[in-house]
């Protein structure tokens, strides 16, 4: 053990020559292991360069401007320093900004922040993935540029974890970990996905969960402004119009987001036909979950909201009449069949297999024929799509609905937000 903890300070001390310094010699650092990753603080995100800040305040790496007006949580978002230092290393130019403004809108207090993140990620164009942290560390190591380094999970360390970038190999077993709470890179042990980390002079080790990693698919980036963006939607929505003149359906509501932005027309169209209206006056909730009763109350407008007085309601757990006639039109044509015989669970989050299959069915019963349907090979998840959803998933795939979270992923079983479904639709209705 002893001899242990001598080894550990050696590579400590090896590793201050490598320190991430907001102003250390690049060269030095390009060395490996540092997989070519430089590590500087910078205004702009550059793909290959991590921005590295530390969270504490006293350290030289911390820039309070990269944390615009969170910078009073900058002592604890251990996970949103991680997430931008990976977001900033594939070139995506996300800040703990951006990212505060979604957590505090949503209240946060918990659970895996990594699920939420889609929405501050996607207009960026970069995605993220969870995978082994072997897969994680090969695609960084062979595709350096297009995939962030891990983000992965120390649990042990404090009641919600502790987020730490793992950013490069030092030797067998041995990486190189950026740890925004700490000044100085670490290093960890990683045998057989069990962690060894010692913080604090605790040492503590832990099996690991599925390391996170941010993706960037070729090209997608290459529209990334160089300064963080998120242009306000008010500044949009005071003018009431596009900047090409046409008017905005959604400049009353102050939280979709700028006309450049990949959700915006698809909101503007389902606003603009009458399928979906906001959650308030001024609020469209483009995050927001996207409930099956939600879905088959627009697929039921979509239809033009035929009469359903006689149809018999099978299901035990409406628990609102809102989207009673909606559910009874569904079921009766063969949109939807429930959960089960008797449960429609109208309150659960969508998931993309359930809402493709629901589109396809629509399709379906408004006479078109299904066009030519592909294969799935491409997709390393098409496994794990239902069986009832596999035909409909081919189509919306070939037809473009959906396009995979990452470009081998189709993520079947994920949630589909308001926006995306609200993209989703505006595709589905110019088929
Ligand atoms: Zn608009």
């Amino acid at each position: 053990m002893k001899k242990r903890c001598v080894g550990f300070l050696l590579a400590c001390v090896m590793l201050l020559g490598l320190l991430p310094m907001a102003h250390a010699d690049a060269a030095s650092l390009n060395a490996t292991p540092n997989l070519n990753l430089t590590y500087e603080f910078s205004d702009s995100a550059q793909a290959g360069t991590i921005r590295y800040v530390s969270q504490l305040s006293a350290s030289p790496n911390f820039h309070a401007s990269y944390w615009n007006d969170y910078v009073d949580a900058a002592g604890w978002e251990c996970y949103t320093a991680c997430i931008s230092m990976a977001l900033s290393s594939v070139g995506a130019d996300a800040t703990p900004g951006d990212l505060g403004d979604y957590w505090n809108e949503q209240q946060y207090t918990g659970g895996d922040p990594f699920t939420t993140m889609a929405w501050d990620v996607r207009p960026y164009d970069a995605t993220f993935l969870q995978r082994s942290f072997a897969t994680s560390m090969d695609n960084l190591l062979s595709h350096p540029g297009s995939y962030s380094p891990p983000i992965i999970h120390l649990t042990t360390y404090s009641e919600r974890g502790h987020y730490v970038l793992v950013a490069g190999k030092l030797s067998e077993n041995t990486y190189l970990v950026v740890d925004p709470a700490n000044d100085e890179p670490w290093k960890i042990t990683i045998e057989n996905n069990v962690a060894t980390y010692i913080r604090h002079e605790e040492e503590r080790t832990e099996e690991l969960e599925m390391a996170v990693q941010y993706y960037r698919s070729a090209g997608a980036l290459a529209q990334t402004p160089s300064a963080p963006q998120n242009v306000p939607a008010a500044s949009i929505a005071s003018a009431g119009h596009h900047a090409d003149g046409t008017t905005c359906s959604s400049a009353a509501m102050t939280d979709v987001p700028a006309e450049t932005n990949w959700a915006h027309a698809g909101i503007d169209f389902c606003i603009s036909k009458g399928l979906m209206n906001g959650v308030s006056a001024t609020q469209f909730n483009p995050s927001g979950d996207m409930t099956r009763a939600m879905l088959v109350t627009v697929l039921y407008r979509a239809a033009g909201e035929p009469d359903v007085s006689g149809v018999e309601n099978v299901f035990e757990d409406l628990g609102a009449d809102w989207y009673r006639n909606a559910v009874a039109w569904a079921y009766k044509t063969g949109v939807t069949s429930g959960v089960s015989s008797t449960r429609f669970a109208p309150s659960d989050q969508i998931t993309r297999e359930q809402l493709v299959s629901m589109l396809y069915r629509y399709r379906q019963l408004t006479g078109a024929t299904p066009s030519e349907i592909s294969a799935l090979d491409n997709f390393w998840d098409a496994g794990r799509i239902s069986g009832y959803a596999m035909e409909a998933m081919r189509w919306a795939v070939t037809n473009g609905l959906i396009t995979g979270t990452a470009s081998d992923t189709l993520s079947p079983g994920g949630a589909a937000t308001r926006a995306q479904l609200a993209s989703i639709l505006m595709r589905y209705m110019s088929l």
